[in-house]
């Protein structure tokens, strides 16, 4: 699957889909690049050939494995679960501020 190419959400480019870094992923995507499944093989060729290392997958993209299959990214569905996951904790974190803002 080509979600498995990136180093993980906290890499500096995780999104799938586009080349917006996670730091400025709370803003609108406007200008960001888009990524698709050739740019992901072509950014992981290149840190195979030119990258010493994982520490500098970063000026890759992020694109660190090989994918398992070729799948077009417009196919790919969204991680929902994890997507799901991290809004009920942020709203749970929100909820456990407000009621210890109540207690004192
Ligand atoms: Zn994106």
């Amino acid at each position: 699957m080509v979600i498995t190419n990136f180093s993980g959400p906290q890499g500096t480019y995780p999104c799938l889909w586009c080349l917006m870094p996670g730091r400025d992923m709370h803003y609108p995507c406007d200008q960001c690049s888009l990524r698709s499944l050739e740019s992901i093989l072509t950014d992981n060729s290149a840190f195979v050939r030119h990258s010493s290392g994982k520490k500098e997958v970063a000026k890759f993209h992020n694109a660190l494995h090989t994918h398992l299959l070729d799948i077009e990214l417009e196919e790919v569905s969204p991680p929902y679960l994890h997507i799901l996951l991290g809004v009920v904790l942020k709203h749970h974190k929100l909820l456990e501020d407000a009621a210890h803002d109540l207690d004192t």
